[in-house]
């Protein structure tokens, strides 16, 4: 038996005496994506012990059941026992049919996933969309963990034992501290955020992307609505700027009137949040405003902001030349901050999350995280505004991480 195997193995011992969810010390997740189906496995304490990444069956179902289905035996062999299994879809399971809809990957759409990857498995198996796999990774051990953490530094140390089953500390693993204050978020050990996030903490997780997605996390469980589309959020109308009244300056009337109704979305209505927020989006905005001629940085590829995304080389490009100095893109870039800032608002006047994760290639733009914030109280009803917004920690790591924390449920 390898060390690994080992380890595993204890670690199912000492949880004999617990009940059947809690004895599940090994999670698998499998991130099925449209090009490539990513599968990684988490000990008991959140640590990844295995990795392996296919090629997606391009158009072929049965395949990509069978390439699941075999991800995951591959890891049950390497590791000597079994997981349980949780798979991020780029779409939803309809509350209907039990199949999969609003899937970009075709083949999906109207399949039995849930049923036939059971039945492939042996065992039951937890579906969720992509993005609230994503929120759900960086609220069980990523960045809101974190964030939540340090603001409950104040409050009484976390209960001593986590909801979440998370084995003693073994030897590598630090003691979980009280409260989780002293995770550090660069070498901090992901079992001590586990047995930090406090209860009652709500996540929404911004995908801002080649599209915008989001999903929504409270308690570490993913809410996954009544329709299955909780957190489909890039598909609101981007609120107007008419609440601040008639008295807007030509740089705020020119913007609302090019909201009014705003570019046409592929789902068929005018002017969704992600035809404004979403790479792409930006992108066109800046060159509908500024004009190529205008700036003094053409747009130009400068380089993926993340390679596995085609909308980014131009959202970078913008970014760059804000960098040098460039006015059009300055303004570009406002733009999308108050864009952002009223989108997100209407999300915090109706849930009111404690952290707001962003994830996407746009997300790795630095000035979001300091730039944002102040323009949240104009359109915020609330004097005062806690609400977080921090980058993700685990980056694209996240969806797949979230797909093994799907189960058991975070928090029990
Ligand atoms: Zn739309």
């Amino acid at each position: 038996m390898s060390k690994r195997s080992e380890r595993l193995a204890t670690d199912g011992v000492r949880d004999a005496g617990a009940t059947a969810e809690t004895r599940v010390v090994l999670r698998i997740g499998v991130d099925l994506g449209g090009t490539k189906i990513e599968a990684i496995a988490l000990d008991a304490h959140g640590a990844e012990v295995w990795r392996r990444r296919v090629p997606t069956p391009q158009g072929d179902y049965a395949a990509t059941v069978a390439a699941v289905v075999a991800l995951v035996r591959a890891a049950e062999a390497d590791l000597g026992c079994q997981g349980s299994v949780g798979v991020g879809i780029p779409g939803a399971i309809s509350m209907l049919t039990g199949r999969v809809k609003n899937a970009n990957s075709v083949c999906l759409i109207g399949q039995p996933l849930a049923e036939d990857l059971a039945q492939g498995l042996g065992r039951d198996v937890r579906l969720a969309n992509d993005a609230n796999c994503f929120a759900v990774s960086e609220a069980v051990d990523g960045a809101a963990a974190l964030a939540a953490a340090f603001d409950t530094e104040a409050a009484p140390a976390a209960p001593a034992a986590p909801a979440v089953p998370v084995a003693p500390a073994a030897p590598a693993a630090p003691a979980a501290p009280a409260a989780g204050v002293a995770i550090d978020a660069g070498t901090g050990h992901p079992g001590a955020a586990l047995g930090a996030a406090a209860s009652g903490i709500t996540v929404m997780g911004v995908i801002l992307g080649t599209g915008v997605g989001a999903g929504l996390v409270v308690d570490r469980r993913p809410l996954d609505g009544c329709n299955a589309i909780a957190g489909e959020w890039g598909h609101n109308p981007l609120p107007p700027l008419s609440q601040l009244g008639d008295n807007l300056d030509p740089v705020r009337r020119r913007m609302a009137h090019d909201e009014t109704p705003g570019p046409r979305c592929y789902c068929g209505r005018y002017g969704c949040i992600e035809t404004w927020l979403s790479g792409p989006g930006f992108a066109a905005d800046h060159a509908r405003t500024a004009g190529l001629a205008q700036s003094t940085h053409p747009i130009r590829s400068a380089g993926p902001i993340r390679s596995a995304d085609p909308a980014s080389p131009d959202a970078r490009a913008i970014i760059t030349a804000m960098r040098d100095g460039d006015a059009a893109a300055r303004a570009s870039f406002d733009r999308y901050l108050d864009r952002l800032a009223r989108g997100l608002a209407g999300v915090i006047n109706i849930v009111d999350p404690h952290v707001i994760v962003l994830g996407g290639g746009l997300s790795q733009i630095d000035e979001l995280y300091t730039e944002l914030p102040p323009r949240l109280p104009a359109y915020v009803f609330s004097d005062e505004i806690r609400t977080r917004v921090v980058r993700n920690r685990h980056g694209d790591a996240s969806g797949v991480r979230g797909a093994a924390w799907l189960w058991p449920p975070p928090g029990g």
